[in-house]
């Protein structure tokens, strides 16, 4: 009759990396394509190692694409939307007690004489 639930535990397939994830599915389908599609899980730190905070390297820049105009709408690589967590991770357990973070969010836009807009 209804689904049945499953979970997986999956680790970090980098070598020395001891993080792991639970994942809980409603159906076996759901369960078998994601075992398919991450047969070689990776933490985070590991597969957006250029967007890990680490306090070795505690700055990270990350550039989005240009806005373009679509006939659709405007667009940054394939989203309409951009949010902040395509730019950093960083892990608390990583920093000491009083660390403070600055995320700072810059919108350089093209020079407007000259330019087309719309
Ligand atoms: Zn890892």
């Amino acid at each position: 009759m209804g689904a049945r639930k499953s979970t997986v535990t999956v680790s970090c397939k980098e070598p020395g990396c001891h993080e792991s994830a639970f994942y809980e599915f409603d159906s076996q389908k759901d369960r078998h394509e994601f075992t398919a599609r991450y047969k070689a899980w990776q933490c985070v730190r590991h597969s957006m190692k250029d967007r890990v905070v680490t306090p070795e390297r505690t700055r990270v820049e990350w550039t989005s694409q240009a806005v373009r105009q679509e006939s659709y709408g405007k667009f940054s690589g394939h989203h309409g939307i951009l949010i902040g967590g395509s730019a950093y991770y960083a892990e608390m357990k990583d920093f000491p007690v009083g660390t403070i973070f600055k995320i700072t969010c810059e919108a350089i836009m093209p020079e407007r004489n000259g330019g087309s807009d719309e």
